[in-house]
């Protein structure tokens, strides 16, 4: 059968492998003038370094799968890069107010633990306690030291990409179930040589099919055996159709017959997360000088930092989400800012200085944010409704995957839109 596969993130690229190698005929488009959506790497000047997703959790099998099978090489993180907290300008790492925040982290881990289980069977998700209820209520009762909830919420908003207070409760404990059996230092524990932008793209070049850039699709009709798709000034007729763009995007296309209201309702209350990277490079690595790794959790606007240990040129990302974005966003210099934020806590940012990016995913257009998460309420009103397919129209994306808001979805979710392509009647 003939295929349409919109978007060519890391879902789509991995939907068309997949179907190329069935013995499908298929059509690639993207919006933008390159493959890789929210995979990004920058490489330019002695520069590497990814602007979009980039860790590896190590139990997410499919992407290590794609870089064992596209012959990138793992940088993993190792404890030798323990993350410094630092507060007000002053690193904390020792001392009674420590061990006590250390404890809280541990009871909030084994609290989620104990609710993942008693979720599991629970017989009305509606009777749980935690419907409506934030993650940033949770820490708040669980953790008993100011520190040991500055933490929490540091830690756990990195994860989610968005301030904790509009994470669902029950619907960040649907996820932290993907966690349960995991041990030390699984998230975040590994990344590619080169980058995981740069990976995609490698996985894009093993394709056959025509791909063209630029082609935003407005509209999609479909009929018993075919569909018609609408882009910008191009129409194009197939059998089915994959549609991997995020949430924002899906809600701009118009759909004929209409998607179903709870469709459309679980589409548009599904939020993306405000996330930024910042990009500082610097002549000499003048953190390793102070015996700080990079790795860095703090209350200043930065909020986070760590090193990109492919880049020829030393690299401080800082990753940024939430209402601090609206900080960011509203500097002049906003690279400017951080060097001069980081050169408080760690002397030698200034001195060392060369340049640096600032890339703001909620100003991007195909985008509109980092990745999706749940809001309170969500599971309840809109989970089951997320679109999976309408008609010979397949969603795919990381939203449409048990693994949402990770390249891991993504990649889980091109295998079901395959599947469920295939499954279609000629
Ligand atoms: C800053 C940042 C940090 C992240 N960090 C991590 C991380 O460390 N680890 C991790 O696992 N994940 C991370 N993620 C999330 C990860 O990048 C995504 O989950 C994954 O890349 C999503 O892939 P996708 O194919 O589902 O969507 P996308 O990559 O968004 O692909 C969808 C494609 O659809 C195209 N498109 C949109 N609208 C239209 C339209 N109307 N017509 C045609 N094409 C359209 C877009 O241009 C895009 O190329 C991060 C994301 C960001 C932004």
């Amino acid at each position: 059968m003939r295929v349409a596969v919109v978007g060519m993130g890391a879902a789509g690229i991995q939907a068309a492998r997949i179907l190329e190698a069935k013995g499908h005929s298929l059509e690639l488009f993207d919006a933008r003038d390159r493959v890789g959506g929210r995979l990004h790497t920058i490489e330019s000047e002695g520069l590497v370094y990814d602007a979009g997703g980039e860790w590896i959790d190590a139990d997410h099998k499919r992407a290590l799968e794609l870089v064992a099978d596209l012959g990138g090489r793992l940088y993993s993180r190792q404890e030798s890069e323990p993350y410094t907290f630092a507060l007000q300008g002053e690193m904390r790492k020792e001392g009674a107010e420590w061990e006590e925040a250390k404890s809280d982290l541990q009871s909030l881990e084994a609290w989620a633990r104990e609710q993942v289980a008693s979720l599991a069977t629970a017989a009305d998700p509606d009777a749980t306690q935690h419907a409506g209820k934030s993650v940033a209520d949770a820490i708040s009762e669980v953790c008993r030291s100011p520190l040991g909830r500055l933490l929490a919420t540091a830690i756990y908003r990195s994860d989610e990409g968005e301030d904790l207070d509009r994470v669902g409760l029950q619907e960040w404990l649907l996820g932290f179930g993907n966690y349960v059996h995991r041990e030390g230092l699984e998230s975040s524990a590994f990344r590619v040589e080169g980058g995981m932008g740069a990976l995609i793209r490698r996985a894009a070049d093993t394709l056959e099919s025509p791909f063209t850039p630029n082609a935003r699709l407005l509209a999609v009709a479909q009929r018993e055996h075919s569909v018609r798709l609408h882009f910008d000034g191009l129409t194009v007729d197939a059998g089915a159709c994959i549609l991997t763009m995020p949430p924002p995007q899906v809600a701009c296309v118009s759909f004929d017959p209409p998607l179903p209201n709870p469709q459309l309702d679980a589409i548009r209350s599904m939020p993306m997360s405000r996330t930024i990277k910042i990009m500082l490079a610097f002549r000499e690595p003048f953190w390793e000088q102070s015996g700080w790794s990079g790795f860095l959790h703090t209350d200043s606007p930065v909020q986070q930092t760590w090193t990109a240990p492919t880049s020829p040129t030393p690299v401080l990302i800082c990753y940024v989400c939430g209402n601090n974005c609206d900080f960011w966003r509203r500097q002049s210099d906003p690279v400017g800012t951080a060097v001069e934020m980081i050169e408080a806590t760690f002397p030698g940012a200034k001195r060392n200085f060369m340049k640096g990016n600032f890339h703001d995913w909620v100003a991007d257009e195909w985008s509109r944010g980092g990745f999706c998460y749940l809001p309170p309420g969500y599971m309840n009103r809109h989970l089951a409704n997320i679109p999976l397919r309408h008609g010979r129209v397949v969603f795919a994306g990381d939203h449409t995957a048990t693994w949402k808001g990770f390249i891991e979805g993504a990649l889980e979710s091109a295998e079901r839109a395959a599947r469920d392509v295939s499954s279609l009647p000629a």
